[in-house]
């Protein structure tokens, strides 16, 4: 059985679904993802845009400053304004999906956490997570699959 990765905003104006899993899960603890998410870290599957099929609706780009000075659009609900996904960079071809947006929010879970050193201390990680206090080296953690398909969208 597959599972279906399908999800949608609060409102239900926005359906979508991922025609694949992702390439990679993070979770990340860093400060600004705390602050846009008024939360204690965000969940971003990495994916390429053409595998997110739109079935209703469509978001909007909300951009916000980003601590590495390079553009961040959050792609939000016109209606509702649920985010949705990310665009970090201005890479149009890839989307960081927020997966607690998912009807199967166990479907996917972090592959990696990452700045660590600003989580949260009530926020415990289960045993053997990977973890790291600031970023890591994509060769070494990415499967190989993966590394492949980032490479066919950003060369
Ligand atoms: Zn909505
Ligand atoms: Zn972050």
């Amino acid at each position: 059985m597959t599972t279906r990765l399908e999800g949608g905003c609060a409102c239900g104006a926005v359906r979508y679904r991922l025609a694949s899993k992702p390439m990679f899960v993070h979770c990340c603890h860093c400060k600004d993802c705390q602050r846009q998410t008024g939360s204690a870290f965000v969940l971003n599957a990495i994916i390429e845009t053409d595998r997110i099929e739109l079935l209703k609706g469509k978001p909007k780009p909300v951009r916000v400053p980003a601590g590495s000075g390079r553009v961040h659009d959050i792609y939000r609900c016109a209606k509702c304004q649920t985010a949705l996904w990310s665009d970090y960079g201005g890479r149009p071809k890839l989307r960081f999906v927020r997966i607690g947006t998912l009807d199967n929010k166990r479907a996917l879970k972090p592959d990696v956490h990452i700045f660590t050193r600003s989580k949260l201390p009530w926020v415990g990680l289960p045993k053997g997570a990977r973890a790291f206090k600031v970023y890591y080296d994509m060769k070494k953690e990415w499967p190989a699959a993966s590394l492949k398909r980032r490479q066919a969208i950003l060369g």
